[in-house]
């Protein structure tokens, strides 16, 4: 670190010392990446009633960027968190979806719920605007690594320190708080993507393919200035090189005349967690409460890839624990209300990504309206894994119906 590095990075430790001092009742909240999880916290600590009594720090050297990702935002997701409203003036919403197996069986499904799909980029400034009219303080700055002085922890950055009452480390997939914090790293508990930003691609329906023996698919999401198209699978299963030909050859048969601009590629990693009981979101740093949320808590959900929600969902968690002063409850309320359903879509992973099950699903959505319901509603997150077996059990005698006589 250079002396004038250190200058400044000993002037914030004393700043932020000196707001302690000033405030002694004052918390210091230090969140670790300004993506869905780290943003929404931070929105959701100042905005409840206790906001007075914390300082809020987002420490991200990118935000906003162009996170490598679909930027699909379920219906779901749009109900449950209200402070998204407005959202959707800056995003394409779709209820147009086509699926194919990976026999090459397709079927278009409608949906009764829209698919709200954004540039995390848009998304990113978005929630950044609304944080920072709250209060929050935005450093654009990485985290390197963690000390402390016995009271306080600090956390050092490219750029500087600073000190915190409660660190929260929701730094993504790749991000450094999970070995920051002590926590196991997701090792091949992973999935890998590789993506374009597609110009040319006319038209809002959102595609998405299986192909054989592969644990993944390809997806095509429209945008309003581009497309995001891409493809993602279980790490190890392809190599970025074949990802690329998958792409390349899905456009030159869909949609001839498109071409991939490799400036505008990205590849990124989704969290894919089979076992979830050694895993561990709460704790302490140097006596410093810690927790994580979203990606860098392993928050996605295996069969979809889908994550954003369970940021949002775990951003606004652990701001309510950290405001009711009881940081473990964020370990129950995950425990309770995320953890069941990944777990359930990790179960039905290796049956959902058999080839012969989505042709079979395809094929019925071609004849039958319910199991149609039931695809798009998987898809914009308004049915659950846990009850999607009673759903289509109690759906059966009606959909034999519809296969024999059509509806
Ligand atoms: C290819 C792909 C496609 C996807 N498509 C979808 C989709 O369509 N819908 C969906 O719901 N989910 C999708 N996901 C998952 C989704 O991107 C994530 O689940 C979601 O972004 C998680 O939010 P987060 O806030 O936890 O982390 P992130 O969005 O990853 O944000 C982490 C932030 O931390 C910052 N950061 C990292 N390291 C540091 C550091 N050392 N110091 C400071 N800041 C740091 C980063 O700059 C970033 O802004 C996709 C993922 C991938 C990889």
């Amino acid at each position: 670190m250079s002396y004038l590095q250190k200058q400044k990075s000993s002037l914030k430790i004393q700043q932020d010392l000196f707001m302690s001092a000033a405030a002694p009742s004052v918390k210091h909240i230090v969140i670790i990446g300004g993506g869905p999880a780290g943003l929404t916290a931070a929105i959701a600590i100042k905005s409840s009633l206790a906001a007075a009594q914390f300082d809020v720090m987002i420490l991200d050297h990118k935000l906003p960027f162009e996170k490598p990702c679909g930027g699909g935002i379920t219906a779901k997701t749009l109900h449950a968190f209200p402070f998204l409203t407005g959202l959707q003036h800056l995003a394409v919403t779709t209820n147009q979806f086509s699926f194919e197996s990976g026999h090459g069986l397709r079927c278009e499904v409608e949906s009764l719920e829209a698919l709200t799909i954004v540039s995390r980029k848009d998304l990113g400034a978005f929630l950044l605007e609304k944080a920072l009219a709250l209060g929050v303080r935005h450093y654009k700055e990485k985290a390197m690594r963690l000390g402390h002085d016995g009271k306080k922890a600090f956390v050092q950055t490219d750029h500087g320190a600073h000190a915190a009452d409660v660190l929260i480390g929701a730094d993504g997939a790749q991000g450094a708080s999970r070995r920051l914090f002590g926590v196991r790293s997701f090792e091949k508990n992973r999935a890998a993507g590789l993506g374009f930003y597609v110009e040319g691609i006319a038209g809002s329906k959102a595609v998405i393919k299986f192909l054989p023996r592969k644990h993944g698919y390809l997806w095509v999401f429209p945008r309003p200035t581009h497309a995001s198209v891409g493809f993602f699978a279980v790490a190890g299963e392809v190599s970025r090189g074949e990802c690329e030909r998958i792409i390349k050859t899905y456009l030159d048969e869909h949609y001839p005349g498109v071409k991939l601009d490799p400036a505008k590629t990205y590849s990124a990693t989704i969290p894919l967690i089979f076992e979830w009981h050694k895993e561990q979101f709460t704790g302490t740093v140097h006596q410093t409460p810690f927790a994580l949320a979203g990606d860098a808590a392993g928050f996605a959900d295996p069969i979809t890839g889908e994550g954003i929600y369970y940021a949002f969902k775990s951003g606004a968690m652990l701001a309510e624990a950290i405001c009711t002063g009881d940081i473990l409850k964020y370990k129950q309320r995950c425990e309770a209300e995320i953890i069941p359903e990944l777990q359930k879509s990790a179960r039905l992973f290796p049956k959902f990504y058999r080839t012969h099950f989505i042709d079979l699903m395809v094929l019925l959505s071609r004849r039958s309206r319910s199991v149609q319901r039931v695809m798009s509603d998987l898809i914009t997150g308004t049915q659950s894994y846990l009850t999607l077996k009673s759903r289509l059990k109690s759906l059966a005698p009606k959909i034999l119906r519809e296969m024999l006589f059509g509806g």
